[in-house]
């Protein structure tokens, strides 16, 4: 699913990797790339260019971590908006009433009738309905008994009538039925047309205001992009629907509908279909959709730790220290807290891209910390100002005062030098972070 517009995104972001700070120029670059993504991937031009224009806005106006890269902080701001522009929260269908009655549209082959099935078997299963579907073709004897065949799949009964030729009176009588005999939820299925035409317009306008439906779906095939966002705003006009159905996502879809549908029809993708059989239903969720199109779920994640937990500030006072060669082991101790607070190592560092591999097979955990923690708070004041001033018998107090031995001392007082030099090296790139981002 959407393969393609995750390679480009990836791509459009590695525009801005190893650049320190966003600015006008790389963002418009990268941007430029996620534009010419979503054109490709059938993504309706306005929409395409509302989505640029405000990622852009956003991210110019964005303090720049010093824990995330400005890659990463766009993917993270591309990613909230791609979620807002699928509508942001999941939303329920409304199947309440004596019975609910959910009426389902769209054109012939969209997936209607399969997708009558699986709804029909998600509410019976996930939410302990008894569920009566009706068959409402009137011109199709085939798509009656296809109707039959997904209800025996599913063990639900199937309310039709051959002598009937009039959608409406077949629809009231299928809802009386499952008045008088207990069911919760009737799902009504519709005769489809291979196009959008006046008179299947006007069927289903009449069925709707005929039976009051708790719900009405419309359903369409998300491979056919920028065509089923044509088709779903004339099916709104006509029946204002309530929610919308997207169907193949298991297929090659460029992604386009997915995207454009709920900024250019403005009511909400509910459900997806993923397969033929009945189980292959999915409630929406923009977020997670966000996900898999970003592909890049795991760098979203990772910004939204360092959002929560990095303090601004005191990063820019560490900056300073370390440019004025004055970085501590106060200093260093803050910054393993630092690092403790975002969680597991191990974890963390798994979710800079390209770390999980080079992270194979190497042990790392807060344990770790532990002795040097020891070590540290076993220095006076002045020691922790000024390591230098630690000589053998100062090394052997705190080996002693710590619980460890001169050599871990040895080390650790090795260890801090190094990383000195090191972020002094740095220092444009700040602090333990962006350190560990070298290993990228
Ligand atoms: P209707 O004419 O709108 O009722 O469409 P159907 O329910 O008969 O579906 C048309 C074809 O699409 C059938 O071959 C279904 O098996 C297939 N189909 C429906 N939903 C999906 C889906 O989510 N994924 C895939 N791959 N095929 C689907």
């Amino acid at each position: 699913m959407f393969e393609n517009l995750s390679d480009k995104f990836e791509r459009a972001f590695k525009v801005l990797k190893g650049q320190g700070s966003i600015t006008e120029i790389n963002v418009a670059e990268t941007l430029k790339e996620v534009r010419r993504a979503l054109l490709e991937a059938d993504v309706n031009f306005k929409t395409a260019k509302d989505f640029t224009n405000t990622v852009k806005e956003k991210a110019l106006g964005q303090n720049v971590l010093t824990a995330v890269s400005p890659g990463q902080l766009l993917t993270k701001i591309t990613h909230d908006e791609l979620t807002e522009l699928m509508g942001g929260e999941e939303e329920q269908i409304n199947f309440q009433g004596n019975p609910g009655v959910v009426l389902m549209s769209g054109l012939q082959g969209s997936g209607k009738t399969t997708f009558t099935g699986k709804l029909g078997n998600f509410l019976q299963k996930k939410k302990g309905k008894k569920v009566l579907l009706v068959a409402c073709d009137v011109y199709r004897p085939a798509a009656i008994d296809q109707l039959h065949v997904v209800g025996e799949q599913i063990g639900a009964e199937v309310f039709s009538n051959r002598e009937l030729k009039d959608p409406v009176q077949i629809a009231q009588q299928g809802i009386s039925h499952a008045r008088s005999n207990g069911y919760n939820v009737v799902i009504v299925d519709t005769a489809g047309r291979l196009a959008v035409d006046e008179q299947m317009m006007e069927e289903i306008e009449r069925v709707k205001k005929a039976i009051n439906p708790s719900e009405t779906l419309f359903v369409v095939d998300a491979m056919t992009g920028q065509d089923a966002v044509n088709t779903a705003k004339a099916f709104n006009e006509r029946i204002d629907f309530d929610g919308v159905v997207l169907t193949k996502l298991d297929g090659d879809t460029r992604g386009g509908a997915a995207l454009s549908i709920r900024s250019v029809v403005e009511k909400p993708i509910k459900f997806i279909g993923t397969g033929e059989k009945m189980e292959a239903i999915d409630v929406f969720y923009p977020k997670r959709m966000a996900d898999r199109i970003l592909g890049m779920g795991d760098v979203v994640s990772l910004v939204e730790r360092a959002q929560e937990q990095f303090d601004e500030e005191e990063a820019k006072k560490l900056h300073k220290k370390i440019k004025k060669n004055q970085f501590d082991l106060n200093d260093f101790f803050e910054q393993i807290q630092q690092i403790k607070k975002m969680g597991n190592m191990k974890d963390l560092l798994g979710m800079v891209p390209g770390m999980r591999k080079a992270m194979k097979g190497v042990e790392v955990d807060d344990e770790a910390f532990t002795p040097i923690e020891a070590m540290i708070n076993s220095m006076t004041q002045k020691e922790k100002e000024n390591p230098d001033i630690i000589n053998h018998s100062r090394r052997q107090r705190i080996a002693k005062g710590s619980g460890t031995s001169v050599q871990e001392v040895n080390k650790l007082l090795k260890q801090f030098k190094d990383t000195k030099k090191m972020m002094r090296m740095m220092s444009d790139k700040r602090n333990m972070m962006n350190m560990m981002k070298q290993f990228k």
